[in-house]
């Protein structure tokens, strides 16, 4: 099968660099167009900061940025925009025809915008069609979670059987997390910053809906309450979270959940869509882990790693949750969505 042209709205920052690799060796997408603001336009990729440790790909060196303009771009765009670009130029694309699979946090609240990680609510497509009916758009805008949230939800995920009904978690969050040049050096080296600015209200609201029941034309949030400590850390990659849980039932056996962890699968291991780790949850049982350092790449960084699993004086149990915040918690999570909706027939 040829590959599919492909364009990176909001290319030239991390999340967008993080498309450019993963698309070089992608076998379904090819990297086709680009675009950023005036910054960058007229640039070559070759020529703006790259920040990755993987090199920048041969085959896109000569590729010039483009300002975002729609229909310059193939029909696909993955956006790593600012989420204040991304509010506008977002709908623009989409009523535009464009498919946009947005990391932004612009339009993952909206009734009728799929708030996606395909393990979990695959389902929540059927908003698609209605895009199309309640805006008119002949595009759509697809999201993926902030790069806290998808951690906590693929946790809860797995243990949804088991109906979770109250939830703690403080988060522990790396600094590429805040995107290039981030936070200043003299903020965070030695130290840990309390507060990241409207990451709590994400945390609490997008999981409710990511676990949420999907009809035609609206997600129904689900129940159980959040309560969310969002901290920045001086780590490089990787957000860890700590996490208590009360059931509903009352607590379950500790090895239930672990097997309910360890089990945890979904339409991309059964669609083996090539973005999808061959486990999206790996329990650890070492009791110093997961750490960043040494787990933060597993599974190329589409796993999420679980530990300490224990009882809670307070709420039922607790355990660790550790995840790739500019992979599974940006351009990896939105090359699943996209993958998930080829082999559903969504972007034919
Ligand atoms: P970033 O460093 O701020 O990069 C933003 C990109 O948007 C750049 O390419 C920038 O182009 C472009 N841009 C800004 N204003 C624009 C405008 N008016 N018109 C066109 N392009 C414009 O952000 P990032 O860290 O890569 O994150 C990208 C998005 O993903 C953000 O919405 C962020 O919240 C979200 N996200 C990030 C992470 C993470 O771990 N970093 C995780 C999940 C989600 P120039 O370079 O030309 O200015």
């Amino acid at each position: 099968m040829p590959r599919i042209d492909v364009g990176v709205l909001g290319a030239t920052g991390p999340v967008g660099q993080q498309f450019i690799t993963r698309l070089d060796s992608h076998p379904w997408f090819r990297l086709a167009w680009v675009g950023a603001s005036q910054r960058s336009e007229g640039k070559r990729l070759s020529e703006i900061g790259w920040q990755l440790s993987q090199p920048l790909p041969d085959a896109v060196r000569d590729l010039v940025v483009e300002l975002p303009a729609p229909g310059r771009a193939p029909r696909i765009v993955f956006s790593a925009l600012d989420a204040a670009a991304a509010i506008t130029l977002e709908p623009e694309f989409a009523a535009a025809g464009h498919i946009v699979i947005s990391n932004a946090s612009s339009h993952r609240m909206d009734p009728l915008v799929p708030l996606l990680v395909p393990e979990i609510n695959a389902d929540h497509l059927t908003l698609v069609p209605a895009q199309h009916r309640q805006r008119g758009w002949s595009g759509a805008v697809v999201t993926n979670p902030n790069c806290s949230t998808v951690f906590l939800a693929m946790a809860l995920g797995a243990l949804r059987e088991y109906m979770p009904r109250s939830v703690v978690v403080t988060t522990l969050q790396a600094i590429s997390g805040a995107g290039y040049p981030g936070v200043a050096s003299l903020d965070i080296v030695g130290n840990v910053i309390p507060r990241i600015g409207g990451e709590e209200e994400k945390v609490e609201s997008e999981t409710k809906k990511i676990l949420g029941t999907a009809t035609d034309d609206a997600i129904v949030a689900h129940p159980m309450t959040i309560s969310a400590t969002t901290t920045r850390v001086p780590v490089v990659d990787g957000h860890t979270e700590v996490v208590s849980v009360a059931f509903d039932p009352g607590p379950p056996p500790l090895d239930c959940l672990r097997e309910a962890f360890e089990s945890f699968s979904g339409p991309p291991q059964a669609l083996r869509l090539p973005s999808a780790p061959e486990r999206p949850i790996v329990f650890l049982d070492q009791p110093d882990r997961p750490q960043p350092r040494l787990d933060v790449d597993r599974g190329a960084g589409m796993t999420v790693c679980v530990g300490r699993l224990r009882r809670c004086a307070v709420l039922d149990v607790k355990f660790v949750v550790l995840g790739h915040n500019t992979v599974r918690g940006a351009a990896g999570a939105a090359l699943l969505n996209a993958e998930l909706m080829l082999a559903e027939h969504m972007l034919d």
